[in-house]
């Protein structure tokens, strides 16, 4: 099995029917001219509007395309692992099926990993097409990742990359439920570095991420990759103490000199009782989230079902350490270098 592609292109699509054909077309327009092998993974993501049907027949006519088809809506993260699961190219690229993301930007991230980088993202330096907010909460959201978190996530930057299929190997053994599939790949290391790119507007159809998924999105990333919401309450504990202890010397003081009735109302101590114990549900509430997803953790479910796949010449098993794993191991370019992970070579 010496055949593996150079190339394995990652696409979730929920509800895509519009744009399949010409992502399809554009994808080919960037590709071929490389003369290389590629294989364009598209992941169905339980859609409901005649995406299937559409990719089928790109399946049928192009023996490059390749169909993994849930069964049910899964998740935009979820169906991205997928895709990585299964892929056999010696780099794998992520992309969003809505164009975007240019297909045509794909070429510039090939040279960047020829150049020898094993992760190459694609960092925004506009949007083109999308709401004052959504640029704004974006801006803040992926300022605050970076802040926060330990690991290097760089600003601005989805998940469209390129990443060696070392990397792909790595990100195989993270079985993570809750997933924030970029700041996993930076997690992992090696060489990494960004390509600008403009992201272009929508081509057909609308975002799947409204503001309530994008708010359960950021505390996923928020918890997968810091411990800071837990450990801020350590600093509020203490200010809160001092604070206490000065009105407390300062109301001692003021009783003292100018007589018992001072202070003497209810209304001060119901604001702070309420003050205080909205502080105290927001920080429980916090906790609860690193509880639940602990318990999402332990229950260790399948990540997602598949319910059928087409346009795979040969049987693949996406499980970390299946028996795919060793053609990936013949795919991947690089030799397996001392440095990588006891987890990947125990599972290789
Ligand atoms: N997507 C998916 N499952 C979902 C939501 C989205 O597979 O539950 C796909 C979607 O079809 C698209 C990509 O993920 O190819 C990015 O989604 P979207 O364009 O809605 O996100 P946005 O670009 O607005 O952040
Ligand atoms: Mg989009």
């Amino acid at each position: 099995m010496s055949d593996a592609p150079s190339y394995s292109i990652v696409a979730p699509v929920y509800n895509e029917a519009g744009n399949l054909r010409r992502f399809y077309a554009e994808v080919v327009e960037a590709l071929d001219p490389l003369n290389e092998a590629w294989e364009l993974l598209i992941v169905n993501d339980g859609s409901s509007d005649g995406s299937h049907a559409l990719m089928l027949e790109l399946a049928e006519r192009d023996s490059r395309v390749r169909v993994i088809s849930f069964a049910r809506n899964f998740g935009h993260q979820i169906a991205v692992t997928a895709g990585v699961d299964y892929a056999c190219g010696r780099a794998v690229i992520l992309i969003d099926a809505d164009l975007q993301d240019p297909p045509a930007v794909i070429p510039r991230l090939i040279a960047k990993w020829k150049e020898g980088y094993d992760v190459v993202y694609a960092v925004r330096s506009e949007r083109i097409g999308e709401s004052a907010l959504k640029k704004m909460t974006a801006k803040l959201f992926y300022r605050m990742i970076h802040r926060i978190t330990d690991i290097n996530i760089p600003v601005d930057t989805g998940d469209f990359r390129l990443m060696d299929q070392r990397v792909a190997r790595v990100l195989r053994q993270m079985r993570e439920h809750r997933r924030f599939i970029r700041g996993m790949t930076s997690w992992v290391g090696y060489k990494q570095t960004g390509v600008q790119y403009v992201r272009e507007r929508r081509v057909w159809g609308e975002t799947k991420y409204p503001l309530r998924k994008m708010i359960a999105f950021a505390l996923d990333a928020v918890t997968s990759f810091s411990f800071f919401p837990l450990q801020i309450m350590i600093y509020i504990s203490f200010i809160l103490a001092v604070l206490s202890l000065i009105v407390g010397v300062v109301i001692s003081a003021l009783r003292l000199t100018m007589g018992a009735e001072f202070f003497g109302g209810q209304a001060t101590t119901i604001v702070l009782l309420l003050l205080l114990s909205s502080f105290q549900l927001f920080f429980l509430f916090i906790i609860g989230q690193y509880v639940a997803r602990t318990y999402d953790e332990t229950r260790d479910r399948p990540l997602y079902v598949v319910a059928s796949t087409a346009g795979f010449a040969e049987a693949r098993d996406p499980r970390p350490g299946g028996a795919s794993d060793n053609y990936r191991r013949e795919a991947a370019e690089r030799p397996l270098a001392d440095s990588e992970s006891e987890a990947v070579q125990r599972a290789g």
